[in-house]
């Protein structure tokens, strides 16, 4: 059964019904630019085949009821109800289960841009690997959202939309993301990386050109799971904010490369290294468009070794199954490799060529059983289309 079967199998099990429509949105990988995203930079993340179905019918009632394969149970409140649930205090649980939060703040989200509707059911199915850093989150956001920008004729264009998943990720469920990941969602396209400065929210489609250098990207799971409601991100946005604060400006892509000795004398040397990452990440995903343009993506791997460096040792998010992946990964040939996504678990990408895959796949796998570590989920992920109604 694929995905998409097993969204409609559970609205059958939910109503005996057929869905007015399907959508999906897929997940994502941050090919370079991490962190950087809520500090007003830049990111290069691409869409990937993993998808979040939603199979979205209408009801007769004002009421909106969810559903997923990964929940036991539906949750059901009514439209006007969610105003009283939403926004969630800050470091509050949700009122609902968490995962609810998900679809029912995007709902929210668009009923405060305006939107307004029919009650509806949502049956989500799912083949994007939950907390791995491969946006499962902005997934099932970009798929409900599109379902009820279209059903309830809201017209909100891909970019609002991006925008009303965020709202419902940071408000709803409480996790202070930035907007990388649904615009990755919502404006992905094959065999491309979108560029994002997420100060001006300019986009560029970069082409990737993977199949025909011969490339492919390895995802490295390390089955860790990340939380980013707690803990170490919200730790990192605060040394951020701290650093800018320090050098008199409000965001840290202000500092450039060259401000960066003065910014050693005027903070402790955590707060600097963390500064230290994202300066340099940020010129990291410049020199990656550039490289990528001149010379193919076969160009880019120290970009992308660097990348992983600066975060394992001045951003200090990786862990050692993060590390022991990287480093496998280019002992064994890869071009480039580094931890994607937010860190402290999730998954690393290693650029390899084709003919590497099966060599590089079974090093890693090899190297994590022998360090005692849970055995790693790898898989390849070549770019793909971002959200869209599939029936
Ligand atoms: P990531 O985005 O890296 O996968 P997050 O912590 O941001 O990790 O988002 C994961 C959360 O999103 C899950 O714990 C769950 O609450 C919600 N979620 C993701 N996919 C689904 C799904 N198919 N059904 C229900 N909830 C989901
Ligand atoms: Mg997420």
């Amino acid at each position: 059964m694929t995905t998409q079967e097993a969204a409609l199998a559970l609205f059958a099990e939910l109503t005996d019904s057929a869905p007015a429509g399907i959508w999906s949105a897929p997940g994502r990988v941050n090919l370079i630019g991490e962190h950087t995203d809520y500090n007003d930079g830049f990111v290069l993340p691409f869409a990937i085949p993993h998808r979040t179905y939603a199979a979205v019918g209408i009801r007769e009632d004002l009421r909106i009821r969810v559903a997923s394969t990964f929940a036991e149970e539906p949750v059901e409140v009514a439209l006007d109800e969610l105003n009283a649930l939403f926004p969630t205090a800050s470091g509050a649980e949700p009122a609902v289960p968490e995962w609810a939060a998900y679809p029912l703040g995007v709902a929210w989200a668009l009923q405060l841009a305006g939107a307004t509707g029919t009650g509806v059911d949502i049956a989500i199915a799912s083949d994007v690997p939950v907390g791995a850093g491969l946006s499962s989150s902005a997934a099932i956001e970009g798929a409900a959202a599109g379902a009820l920008n279209d059903l309830w004729k809201a017209g909100l264009d891909r970019r609002a939309l991006a925008r009303i998943g965020r709202r419902a990720e940071n408000e709803a469920v409480g996790a202070p993301t930035g907007i990388m990941d649904q615009m990755a969602s919502m404006l992905g396209e094959r065999d491309r990386a979108l560029f994002l400065d997420c100060r001006t929210l300019e986009t560029d489609l970069v082409t990737l050109g993977m199949a025909d250098a011969g490339l492919e990207i390895l995802v490295m799971d390390t089955q860790v799971k990340h939380a980013h409601a707690t803990g170490g991100y919200g730790e990192r946005r605060a040394s951020c904010e701290r650093g800018a604060a320090l050098m008199g400006t409000t965001s840290l892509r202000d500092v450039s490369i060259d401000d960066l000795a003065r910014a050693e004398e005027v903070m402790d040397d955590v707060t600097f290294r963390r500064v230290r990452h994202i300066v340099t990440e940020n010129q990291r995903v410049l020199d990656t468009v550039r490289v990528l343009g001149e010379s193919g993506a076969r160009a880019i791997g120290d970009l992308l070794v660097a990348s992983h460096e600066s975060m394992r040792d001045d951003f200090e998010i990786s862990t050692p199954e993060l590390d022991l992946a990287v480093e496998t990964a280019l002992a064994a040939s890869a071009i480039g490799a580094r931890m994607t996504g937010g860190g402290f678990g999730g998954a690393a990408i290693a650029l390899v060529e084709h003919s590497a895959v099966e060599r590089v796949s079974s090093a890693v796998t090899a190297a994590f059983a022998a360090s005692g570590f849970t055995a790693p989920h790898i898989f390849s992920v070549a770019p793909a289309a971002g959200a869209h109604r599939d029936a």
